[in-house]
């Protein structure tokens, strides 16, 4: 099933949806508990769509596509190289990433997107998917020029907007062999198999959750492929998983002075 967050031209308080073909219908409840659905009598082009969840902690897995590290010049990791993005930089489909005043090279990293939906505590790989409730798409947007300087990679991946997540969560997802791309106004950037990740889902979900506590609304970013490339003002950036559908927002500078 596709669940959306999504507000209407006639209300603007955020509530739970879920997708039938290109119709939405209300939810009663959360996706996570108990729920009912209404009839799906909106058509989806005229909802707003929100990102799909509001997650709690947001973990990333870095260089788990082998290309993509060498285009870095970076080692393959012998176990999952980890950072946390914060909440507070998540936006949905169609939402503008902005350009921070303070870096020169923003970068797209198209991304599969796990989403828990119990808590998971040294868990094993065999049992870790039955962890999972959804999948969703990820763009781990990256001042790559912060992330050279700093060494440490908080800030380069922290900024507003650098988490765009969606369109939607879909429970019926197989993250085994499913094709991700990236286009930038139209032209590919960014195309691999979900099949190619260093450390499968399981493996990411065990390794983690020997380390902390993986609570329901808990989202995993589970590393870009191949081809990343500059942001620029006006860019629209497409991402596509095949059975998860498009992320798609356009890029804008943010004009605020440093
Ligand atoms: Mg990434």
């Amino acid at each position: 099933m596709r669940f959306v967050r999504y507000t209407t031209r006639n209300d603007p308080t955020p509530r739970w949806g879920w997708v039938y073909q290109d119709q939405v219908g209300p939810l009663e409840g959360s996706p996570f508990d108990e729920f009912r659905r209404l009839e799906a009598d909106l058509p989806l082009a005229s909802v707003r769509l929100l990102a799909p969840l509001t997650p709690g902690k947001i973990i990333c897995v870095g260089r788990n596509y082998i290309e993509h590290a060498k285009e870095h010049n970076a080692e393959i990791p012998e176990v999952p190289l980890l950072f946390i993005k914060p909440v507070s930089s998540v936006i949905g489909h169609e939402q503008p990433i902005l350009i921070p005043p303070q870096s020169q090279q923003v970068e797209h990293e198209a991304e599969l997107a796990v989403i828990i939906g119990q808590a998971a505590r040294r868990v094993e790989p065999p049992e870790a998917l039955s962890y999972v409730f959804g999948y969703t798409i990820a763009n781990d947007v990256t001042a790559r020029d912060l992330q050279r300087r700093d060494g440490q990679w908080t800030r380069s991946k922290s900024f507003d907007t650098f988490c765009p997540l969606g369109p939607w969560i879909e429970t019926d997802f197989d993250p085994a062999d499913a094709l991700i791309t990236c286009h930038v106004n139209g032209q590919m950037r960014q195309m691999a198999s979900t099949h190619d990740m260093v450390f499968k889902v399981e493996q990411l979900i065990a390794f983690v959750s020997s380390i902390m506590t993986l609570e329901q609304g808990d989202i995993l970013l589970t590393g870009t492929p191949a081809g990343v490339s500059p942001l620029r003002q006006g860019d629209v950036v497409e991402i596509n998983i095949q059975g998860l559908g498009a992320l798609r927002n356009p890029v804008a500078t943010d004009t605020h002075k440093v």
